[in-house]
């Protein structure tokens, strides 16, 4: 896949290095807008990280200590810690069992007088039932702030990831669907007045030199990444046709094997594939069996943030969120990415058909 886009890459990288200019200059104003386009928003502020674009996302709406922010109980870590970094308290809601996705009927009973955002994350690639959130959402007088870090380009009816919330984040790490060659993100809004914010909070809080109006931070997305992001964006809807290609054959040849469960899409939903997670309840066993043929995998995520010795403030016991701790005990990513072949996702089927049957 580098070598692919090797070619248009080391132009970007020349002019880069003859313009001189290495932070919020052109090449990050071509990203914002370009990516602006892709996800069909008014804005894009670009920044250092998805982490630092959660945070700086809940600090443009002001969310902040004795607010609650309800997110999954099965996401990866950073959803959480954005909420914690603002010094809100993040609320968790159980995720469905076929999808992994936030569960939306389960949200309205964890809403309490002190809840001012929703972070739906559209986990492992598949777009989070937005219809039925943003209505909780409006009914109740809520935020939206998508964590849109692994589903550039999945859609719910239609709508793509990062233009269903107020203010939503996303991450540009190398291994992201879209990524860069280093750390990046991205802020996606359609409102003019958090676009004004987010910009502003992202350098320093200042807009003027040396002129602070509000306590900001320094997270901004580097030239060098936003040109190469810029070309690597053009690709992208490709690599998600093949990340759903190779899914589909997983799909396909694992159907009925064992104990397998493949993932599931709600209706309406799509996904981009960011990972392609089975369960089983011999995971373990099957990792490791995998591993002797030479065939990696990884497990997204084995502890869940309710039970990580960093939320241990909250007080969650094993059991509180027995849907979260299931699939961290039996979730398995089998390989998945741009460029695996046919012949590549058929051994690893008939590598856990032996498994199974021998
Ligand atoms: C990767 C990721 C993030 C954080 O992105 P970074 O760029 O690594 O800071 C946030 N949320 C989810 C769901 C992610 O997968």
């Amino acid at each position: 896949m580098n070598e692919e886009i090797k070619a248009e890459l080391l132009p970007s990288f020349e002019h880069f290095i003859d313009k001189g200019w290495y932070v919020l200059g052109d090449q990050v104003k071509q990203f914002e807008k370009d990516y602006a386009d892709f996800c069909t928003t008014k804005h894009t502020v670009g920044v250092a990280n998805g982490l630092d674009a959660l945070i700086i996302a809940l600090k443009t709406l002001n969310i902040g200590p004795g607010d609650e922010v309800i997110v999954p109980s099965n996401t990866y870590i950073a959803s959480w810690l954005a909420v914690s970094y603002v010094g809100a308290t993040p609320i968790p809601v159980e995720p469905r069992i076929d999808t992994y996705n936030i569960n939306p009927n389960l949200i309205e009973a964890a809403i309490t007088s002190k809840t001012k955002a929703i972070m739906p994350v559209h986990l492992y690639g598949q777009c989070c039932e937005m219809e039925a959130i943003m209505n909780i959402a409006l009914k109740h007088h809520l935020f939206v702030v998508e964590d849109n870090a692994q589903s550039q380009g999945a859609t719910y009816n239609g709508q793509i990831t990062g233009s269903f919330g107020h203010i939503n984040g996303t991450s540009f790490y190398p291994g992201k669907n879209l990524g860069a060659y280093g750390d990046a993100g991205a802020i996606t809004t359609n409102d003019e007045q958090l676009y004004h914010r987010a910009n502003v909070i992202r350098n320093y809080g200042s807009q003027k030199k040396y002129y602070n109006e509000i306590k900001g931070i320094n997270s901004r997305l580097d030239e060098l990444q936003a040109g190469f992001l810029s070309i690597k964006l053009n690709h992208l809807n490709k690599w998600s046709k093949q990340r759903n290609h190779i899914a589909s054959l997983y799909n396909q040849m694992l159907h009925g094997v064992g104990d397998v469960v493949t993932p599931e899409l709600a209706n309406g939903a799509t996904s981009v594939y960011h990972l392609y997670v089975i369960r089983t309840n011999k995971r373990d066993e099957l990792q490791q069996y995998l591993n002797t043929h030479e065939l990696g995998t990884l497990i997204h995520y084995p502890l869940p943030p309710h039970l990580q010795e960093a939320y241990q403030e909250l007080g969650y016991q094993k059991g509180d969120f027995p849907l979260a701790e299931t699939i961290a005990d039996t979730c398995l990513s089998l390989p998945l990415f741009p460029g695996l072949t046919d012949g590549q996702v058929e051994q690893v089927c008939n590598t856990i058909k032996q498994f199974y049957h021998g």
